[in-house]
C-alpha cells in the first residue's frame, strides 16, 4: 500500500486525517511514525493556501513521499474576517490558551446582535507530490458565534461557532467528523488520491 505522509505535529488532527482516509488504498503515516524530524515551517503566508502549500511542499522534498498538509482557521464578518490565517495567534503571545483566545473574541464582539455575528471555520488541504505538484481542496462550516461559549468536545473555537440547528461545533461530539470544515476538504481531496493510486499501479484512471 503506498503511504502518505500526514504533515502535522497535531496527533488529534493526524488521527482524524487518517479515519477519513480509511479504506481509500493509502496507509496514513505521521511525521513521528516515517522517523522525521519535526520541520517548523513557518507559516509565513497570507492565504491558509499559501500555508497549507507550504507545508506540503517542504515535507514532501525533505521525505520524498506524498504528503498531506492542512491549514485553517475562524472567520468573523464583524470582524472584517479575522481572527482568519492568525486564529492559532489570536491576541498574540500573551493570550495563550484557547479559552483566553475564546474569550477575547466574545470580548472584541461585546454589544454585536446575533444577526450580525456570522462567522464560518475554513480549512485549505494541500497535497504535495515530491516531484512537485500540488492539489488543493477546501472546506467550510458557517455559522455564528455564540453570546458565550457551550459545550466541551472538540478543541480551539469550537465552544462559540454556533450552527444552524442552535449547538455549538463542541456539542456535537464525534459528528463534528462527518461535517466540519477539514472533514469536508479531506474528503474532497480521495478522487485525486484515489486517481494517484489508479495511476501508480497502472489501472485506467477516472480522474485528472
Ligand atoms: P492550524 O490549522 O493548525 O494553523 O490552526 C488554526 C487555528 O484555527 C486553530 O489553532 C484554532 O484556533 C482554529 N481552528 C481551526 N480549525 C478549528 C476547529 O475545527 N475548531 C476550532 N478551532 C479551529
Amino acid at each position: 500500500m503506498p503511504r502518505l505522509l500526514i504533515a502535522t505535529t497535531n496527533a488529534g488532527k493526524a488521527r482524524e486525517i487518517g479515519e477519513l482516509l480509511a479504506g481509500t488504498g493509502w496507509e496514513c503515516v505521521s511525521v513521528r511514525e516515517a522517523g522525521l524530524p519535526s520541520i517548523e515551517v513557518i507559516e509565513t503566508g497570507r492565504s491558509y493556501l499559501e500555508n497549507a502549500v507550504l507545508k506540503a511542499e517542504t515535507y514532501a522534498a525533505v521525505s520524498g513521499m506524498p504528503t498531506l498538509a492542512d491549514d485553517s482557521g475562524l472567520e468573523v464578518d464583524a470582524l472584517d474576517g479575522a481572527p482568519g490565517v492568525i486564529s492559532a495567534r489570536f491576541g498574540g503571545p500573551s493570550v495563550g490558551s484557547d479559552a483566553e483566545r475564546t474569550a477575547l473574541l466574545l470580548q472584541r464582539l461585546e454589544g454585536v446582535p446575533m444577526a450580525r455575528r456570522r462567522a464560518r471555520f475554513r480549512a485549505v488541504v494541500a497535497l504535495g507530490l515530491p516531484g512537485g505538484q500540488v492539489f488543493v481542496r477546501e472546506g467550510v462550516l458557517p455559522g455564528r458565534i455564540a453570546l458565550a461559549p457551550r459545550g466541551s468536545s472538540g478543541f480551539g473555537y469550537d465552544p462559540v461557532l454556533e450552527l444552524a440547528d442552535g449547538r455549538t461545533v463542541a456539542e456535537l461530539g464525534d459528528e463534528k467528523q462527518t461535517i466540519s470544515h477539514r472533514a469536508q476538504a479531506v474528503r474532497a481531496m480521495i478522487s485525486v488520491l484515489q486517481s494517484l493510486n489508479e495511476h501508480a499501479s497502472g489501472a485506467p484512471s477516472r480522474h485528472r
